[in-house]
């Protein structure tokens, strides 16, 4: 049996499916809560990115292992920045329902101004308490309609110019390569080999 070495601190299963896949380098020591039975309320209310992964890391890594913990959210700068840190609860309902209310507000902006970004900050912890903070950050624009199954969340609208289509029409792999998390956690990488290293 392989050993657990790494917990990834969320339930969301777009987050899950992209997160196994961008952590296949450090091998299959890789776990999420639901693998362990766990679930830790955790209040996102943090003023920033940053203080809600420390939240998710600092609540899961009583487990003694070594957590990752990220928080994410899209940036419209047309609406000064949100959904921002409230991407996931900009309404209540679905990822549909939360497209849907994001496309309303930006219904009448020109596509020049309808430029945007996902960001993605991580938190690692140790279960001495040292934390590690890396960040990622995807650039793109708010497409006029939704485009494309692949991704969750926003994908549907969050269009890349230098591919022409959206981010739910990307290949998951492409997704993986570029993406806001993706490229967080090829800073987190070299952090999480170094401590993974220091503990044999
Ligand atoms: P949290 O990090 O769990 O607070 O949730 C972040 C929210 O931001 C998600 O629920 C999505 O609505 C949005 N989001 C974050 N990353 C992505 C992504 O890769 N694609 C689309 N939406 C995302």
């Amino acid at each position: 049996m392989s050993m657990l070495r790494i917990l990834v601190a969320t339930h969301n299963p777009g987050k899950m499916r992209e997160f196994r896949q961008l952590l296949a380098p450090l091998g299959d020591g890789v776990c999420f809560p639901p693998d362990l039975g766990l679930f830790v309320e955790v209040q996102e209310d943090g003023q920033t990115y940053a203080d809600n992964a420390r939240k998710k890391a600092l609540a899961y890594v009583q487990t003694g292992l070594l957590v990752l913990a990220d928080d994410s959210g899209l940036e419209v700068d047309a609406l000064g920045g949100a959904p921002g840190i409230h991407s996931a609860r900009y309404v209540q309902g679905s990822d549909a329902d939360r497209v849907a209310a994001l496309l309303a507000r930006v219904r009448d902006v020109p596509w020049e101004r309808r430029t945007a970004r996902f960001r993605c900050v991580i938190v690692i912890a140790t279960p001495e308490l040292e934390l590690y903070t890396v960040e990622g950050v995807c650039e793109g624009y708010i497409a006029w309609e939704p485009a494309g199954e692949g991704g969750f969340g926003y994908d549907p609208v969050f269009y890349l110019p230098e591919y022409g289509c959206t981010m739910a029409q990307l290949p998951p792999e492409e997704k993986n390569r570029i993406s806001h998390r993706a490229r967080a956690v090829q800073s987190a990488i070299p952090v999480l080999e170094r401590l993974l290293a220091c503990r044999g």
